[in-house]
């Protein structure tokens, strides 16, 4: 499939780089390619970044067929642009689509379709340190109907927002909160996915942690509410007496690419790891025993998070002191690193957009 290129006759000024925040200006250019049933995907376009006319009967409002993805481009100290590990956010779409009746999206174009995108909009990838323009694809539903059926037309899109350092003054710890109330996800459902409506669902939830002073909710398993998943948006993992547990993939987590890059890179220090599930007693015991030595969260957005500490029912239990370990700093250093260029990238994760 070709793409039509239509560029802007009114770009806009570059904001300071000193005072970006989290997507709220968008580039000059976005992405925009249509479905219709029985078609397949056509119409692939990078058009001057503007608001859409939308019938208010598009079934993405009413039912929630809808999808992201989110990842960064990087400026290298040289001046390249580099992704890191993209092809996995397009399985990743396409897995989310599946599971969300959304028509199979082939991810080379995809991929190309960025690529394209990027190269338009290139100057607006900030080089200031820390700094990076993020990157969200989405695809939605938008069949004019109200009968709840798999809708027969999608758009594919994908928009770019240039972002500050997501820590203004280093890595820094956060007070969590276990959440014992509202679930995130139960297996069977979409919680691997995605999907808007898994957003929509933990609002509540971070609300009412935030209301509390906390940074982020410690999602439970919705079954038994006892097993740990994930840290608001982020993976979570522990180091407990020399080993890193992470909760395994069970259908009710969001595999993150960040996820899969700390494996690889603690397995690669020799540290031993396991996936499987672990219950919050048992963390909370680990760390009354002296043995949880520290927990972070993993995404693309902080890259790092360490925890300061857990609440739960009112107590609180400090993590490493309530500091930064040397395991989150270090892999913070290195997978950053890895994704500015600065560092050697042995497991072959970056590519420069040309
Ligand atoms: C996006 C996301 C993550 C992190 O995924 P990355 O690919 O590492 O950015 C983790 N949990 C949830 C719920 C998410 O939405």
């Amino acid at each position: 499939m070709d793409i039509d290129i239509q560029l802007t006759r009114n770009p806009k000024s570059k904001p300071d780089p000193e005072t970006l925040e989290f997507g709220k200006i968008f580039t000059d250019h976005m992405f925009i390619a249509e479905y219709e049933e029985g078609k397949g995907w056509y119409k692939a376009e990078i058009l001057p970044y503007a608001p859409l006319e939308l019938d208010p009967s598009i079934m993405a409002l009413h039912y929630a067929q809808s999808v992201f993805e989110g990842l960064k481009c990087y400026r290298a100290a040289d001046g390249r642009l580099l992704l890191f590990r993209p092809e996995m956010n397009f399985k990743r779409m396409n897995r989310s689509d599946e599971r969300l009746c959304i028509p199979y999206i082939d991810e080379d174009f995809a991929l190309r379709a960025l690529m394209e995108l990027l190269k338009t909009d290139k100057d607006w990838v900030p080089s200031l340190d820390g700094t990076s323009l993020y990157i969200r694809p989405f695809v939605f539903a938008t069949e004019r109907a109200l009968g709840v059926h798999p809708s027969r037309q999608y758009k594919f899109m994908i928009i770019l927002s240039p972002v500050g350092a997501y820590y203004k003054e280093g890595l820094n710890p956060v007070r969590i909160v276990i959440e014992d109330e509202y679930v995130r996800s139960v297996r069977g459902g979409i919680g691997f996915t995605k999907g808007a409506a898994n957003y929509a669902i933990s609002l509540k939830g971070q609300e009412k942690a935030q209301a509390n002073g906390f940074t982020q909710v410690l999602w439970l398993d919705g079954v038994e509410r006892k097993y740990i998943e994930e840290v608001g948006t982020m993976n979570v993992f522990f180091k407990i007496n020399g080993e890193v547990v992470t909760p395994m993939l069970s259908g009710s987590i969001l595999p993150g690419v960040t996820r899969d890059s700390v494996i690889q890179l603690i397995k690669s220090r020799g540290i031993p790891l396991s996936e499987r599930r672990i219950s919050v007693d048992e963390l909370l015991d680990a760390q009354e025993n002296g043995r949880l030595e520290e927990g972070f969260g993993s995404g693309t957005a902080a890259v790092i998070s360490p925890i300061g500490s857990l609440s739960r029912k009112g107590r609180e239990f400090v993590i490493a002191g309530g500091g930064i370990g040397e395991l989150s700093r270090g892999l913070y250093e290195q997978l950053t690193g890895i994704q500015y260029g600065r560092l050697p990238d042995p497991f072959g994760w970056v590519r420069e957009v040309v």
